[in-house]
């Protein structure tokens, strides 16, 4: 066998990062999907949104109301899709496949810049802004999934699950280090949390998750839910809060 052939000898080419121009690109076989995108506080410009990723477990009372151990040193990943994003004051229908639709208010990072190996000291210069959202859960998928060792994509990746309230410029209030998290269904308050009881601070979350995917602008982070998870049925409504920075209202169909 010729050396050129071994793998080792194998001369890569350099890997290709440059984004395909969607404007270059005229030949599509069908039209290209809208970029999802969700609204910035203060202005007309939208935030367009490339991935969204999410931790687990990232705040003890929670972790003990789902009967997991609290896990300080291996955060816990997954994704939803970017065109999961419902804008405030949407009428999200009830979706399919569950009888047990959760609630998780959540604080959301939202990025302009990102890359690999983040140093937690450099995170969070790449932080666009803040929001509030509800990580929705199909609960009882989800803990078929953990029964049986399977994904968890059904249960968190579903279509419009993931409602997220206007941005705000980290230009207008910094980066919040403490701050109340609720979430009132029917006027009747659900979940209350601050977010200085993250496991893991948006730092932390930002050098973590930069160590298993590359980050880049448009990336939003939801940072995990506080303990008083529960049930939505048809006809509620919402509405979630980050204390003085964000409202997010809503309702099930
Ligand atoms: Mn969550």
């Amino acid at each position: 066998m010729a050396d050129d052939t071994r793998a080792d000898s194998i001369k890569a080419g350099p890997i290709k990062t440059d984004p395909i121009g969607a404007d270059q690109i005229r030949n599509y076989a069908f039209a290209p999907h809208a970029i999802p995108s969700v609204a910035i506080d203060g202005s007309d410009a939208r935030f367009p949104v490339h991935r969204i990723y999410c931790i687990g477990r990232n705040y003890a009372e929670h972790a003990r109301e789902m009967g997991s151990a609290v896990d300080r040193t291996n955060p816990i990943f997954f994704c939803k899709p970017a065109d999961a994003v419902v804008a405030d004051g949407a009428r999200i229908p009830y979706p399919p496949g569950t009888a047990d639709l959760h609630h998780e208010v959540e604080m959301v990072v939202a990025l302009h810049s990102g890359g690999s190996n983040i140093a937690a000291g450099d995170a969070l210069k790449h932080v666009f802004g803040y929001a509030v959202g509800l990580d929705l859960t199909r609960r009882d998928l989800q803990a078929k999934a953990k029964e049986k060792g399977n994904p968890w994509d059904t249960a968190k990746a579903f279509d419009r699950s993931a409602p997220v309230s206007a941005l705000r410029s980290t230009r207008k209030m910094g980066n919040p280090l403490r701050g109340k998290l609720e979430l009132e269904v029917n006027g009747q308050l659900r979940q209350q949390g601050d977010i200085s009881d993250m496991i893991f601070g948006v730092p932390q979350i930002i050098q973590a998750l930069s160590k298993l995917f590359e980050l880049t602008a448009g990336d939003l982070i939801f940072t995990g839910t506080p303990s008083g998870v529960a049930a939505l049925a048809r006809g509620d409504w919402f509405k979630a809060r980050l204390e003085g920075i964000a409202e997010l209202h809503g309702a099930i169909v």
